[in-house]
């Protein structure tokens, strides 16, 4: 089983993510959970990670197919082989983060960017929880953390990345599960348990 968790930046993903494996490992007693992330989710990612987002492209073509590229290594290396061995594999990240940033982010075309994603042939996501949270509480999140990067202090961008997401989960409501994560750490963990439980018992 390979589940993803997606939002934009400040959204929880990433404080929730050893949560689900705990909430997994609890309902799928005899699977191991494998938890990675992207960009650079694999052996020597880190130096991709890096360039990524260090780097200020002036084209967005060149930065998608760096995410690309990282993320065709992290199936490849991390996603297949624990898929392949029966493990359930979350993914803080994954191919709607490409749509949402690429596409209704930094405005490439849609058709395109599905066409490449689907040439890649990348296994698809059973399961993608959608961290819903309102920019401002976001960007408030990350200013307390004091590190907004160059996309989080662009509101105009963040709104049209969680517009693509919001789009995003409307058209895949079977496999999206929107989760209001602008309601604080416990709250939000109780949602995941109780979206979890629902897909077990389906
Ligand atoms: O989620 P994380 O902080 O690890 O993502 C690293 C950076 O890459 C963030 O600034 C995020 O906004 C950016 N990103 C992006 N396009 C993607 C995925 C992430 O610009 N498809």
């Amino acid at each position: 089983m390979f589940i993803t968790l997606e939002g934009i930046d400040g959204s929880g993903k990433s404080s929730q993510a050893e949560r689900v494996a705990e909430i997994i490992k609890g309902i799928w007693k005899d699977k191991n959970v494998v938890l990675t992330h992207e960009p650079g989710g694999w052996p020597g990612g880190i130096y991709l990670r890096n360039t990524i987002i260090e780097t200020h492209f002036s084209n967005p073509w060149a930065e998608l197919f760096l995410f690309i590229s990282d993320r065709c290594e992290h199936v490849e290396r991390v996603i297949a082989p624990a898929l392949n061995e029966g493990n359930i594999v979350v993914s803080e990240r994954y191919n709607d983060s490409t749509l949402a940033y690429q596409v209704w982010g930094r405005c490439l075309p849609e058709k395109d960017v599905r066409t490449i994603i689907n040439i890649a042939k990348l296994p698809e996501p059973d399961l993608t929880f959608w961290f819903d949270v309102s920019v401002d509480v976001a960007v408030k999140r990350l200013s307390k953390r004091g590190n907004l990067d160059r996309i989080e202090k662009d509101l105009h961008l963040l709104e049209r990345i969680a517009e693509g997401y919001k789009t995003l989960w409307r058209e895949n409501p079977n496999r999206i599960k929107r989760i209001d994560a602008n309601k604080d750490e416990k709250l939000v963990c109780m949602q995941l348990t109780e979206e979890l439980r629902k897909y077990a018992e389906e």
